[in-house]
């Protein structure tokens, strides 16, 4: 049907609860963590839970595709043809979830007080679970989309996101992406970059009894921890972004020496730096790098090198006046019955390897995401279902 002929009312209230909730309990129930830099496991099934839902895809009727990131863990995607007068809307969310140490049944979804529990339940099986809802009522009701919804089950957002960088060197290239990562729903269209890399001191081993022969790595990456202070203030005193504020520096881990009894030769120090758009790797090395520097004349054997990076995500920044913002947040308002409040997302997302205006807005709280305690409110996730179909439709209308 043509967008002009169909009821919006009527499409809202099709948004069917009880089939959300029936596929996000059973996508829960398939373990899907992120395998980190462990060899995978039973709890580890990307690959099952990527097959589930394009299984979900293809017998809705959507043109589904998938492409093996590295072997068994892929990126899906599927596809309501639009007839090629609008933009392609990509929605879009990752299949893995954070680990599950010291949780009691994560995998088994549980309903109490109108909320769904379980691993994954907000981070964000549940934003999948609405995309899916989202084309079931597009396809059902034969709307003639302008442009193409194009829905992508992401591999690896919890670590590397080497999914979404596959996205970002091989495509589909969307025009306006919605991530749907737990925001309550409040559209976000910017956040910091995340970079973290390992600066390493090498030294001289030698017995400890005598440790003036050797040089000790430990005791020169404290010299190092030490050049980083005032780092923070220095970073503060710059012009702030509008939304995200200020870049932010972080040592978060520190491994170094074998036994007491030894002068360790090798220190590592793990740094974590939030970026802002404008900031890049090379600019930020090069600050590394102006702090420790000194030391190499000031303090005797000293020598130390940082790695490349860990983990590399760039920051977003999408304009407020892009039509992804402006349409998800009347979305927001016209189906939570207040304005957006346009905040930034906590985390760093896939968003930007999607190379093009993005915003973050998905069911569930950022403060359950990776807790032993998972829930998403099962009301947010129909309400979700609701602002990604008005903004779908919206966008239709978008040259
Ligand atoms: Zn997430």
């Amino acid at each position: 049907m043509p967008p002009s002929s169909y009821s919006l009312q009527a499409l809202l209230k099709q948004v069917d609860q009880g089939s959300i909730v029936e596929l996000l309990r059973e996508m829960i129930a398939i373990p899907s963590v992120n395998p980190f830099d462990e060899p995978a496991n039973e709890d580890c099934r990307e690959l099952e839970i990527a097959d589930y839902y394009q299984s979900r895809m293809d017998h809705l009727g959507l043109l589904t595709s998938r492409r093996d990131v590295v072997s068994g863990r892929p990126n899906i995607f599927g596809r309501v043809k639009g007839n090629g007068a609008g933009p392609c809307v990509m929605l879009a969310g990752h299949l893995d979830t954070v680990g599950v140490t010291g949780y009691s049944n994560p995998f088994d979804p549980v309903i109490r007080n109108k909320r769904v529990y379980g691993r994954g339940s907000c981070d964000m099986k549940a934003g999948l679970a609405a995309f899916i809802e989202v084309a079931r009522i597009i396809i059902q009701n034969d709307i003639e989309l302008a442009g193409d919804l194009l829905i992508a089950g992401i591999a690896d957002e919890e670590h590397h996101m080497i999914g979404s960088k596959e996205i970002r060197e091989n495509g589909p290239i969307p025009d306006f992406a919605i991530v749907g990562e737990p925001t309550e729903l409040e559209v976000c269209h910017a956040h910091k970059g995340q970079l973290c890399m390992h600066i390493r001191t090498h030294g001289r081993a030698c017995h400890s009894s005598m440790p003036e022969l050797g040089i000790n790595a430990i005791t020169h990456m404290s010299k190092v921890i030490a050049a980083f202070e005032g780092y923070n203030d220095e970073l503060r005193s710059r012009p702030a972004h509008p939304v995200c504020g200020h870049g932010r520096f972080s040592p978060g881990v520190i491994r170094g020496g074998d036994i007491a009894s030894s002068v360790p030769d090798y220190c590592e120090l793990e740094v974590d730096r939030r970026m802002l758009v404008g900031e890049s790797t090379e600019s930020v090395v090069s600050e590394y790098r102006k702090r420790i520097d000194p030391l190499t004349s000031s303090v005797p054997g000293f020598n130390y090198e940082i790695g490349p990076a860990t983990i590399e995500i760039s920051a977003l920044d999408t304009p407020l006046e892009s039509p992804v913002v402006e349409q998800s947040a009347q979305a927001f308002s016209d189906t939570v019955g207040r304005a957006t409040e346009l905040a930034p997302f906590a985390g760093a997302t896939d968003a930007p390897n999607l190379l093009c205006p993005a915003v973050i807005c998905g069911p569930g709280s950022i403060r359950q995401a990776h807790t032993l305690d998972e829930f998403v409110e099962i009301d947010q996730v129909t309400d979700a279902a609701k602002i990604y179909l008005r903004t779908v439709l919206a966008m239709q209308l978008i040259v």
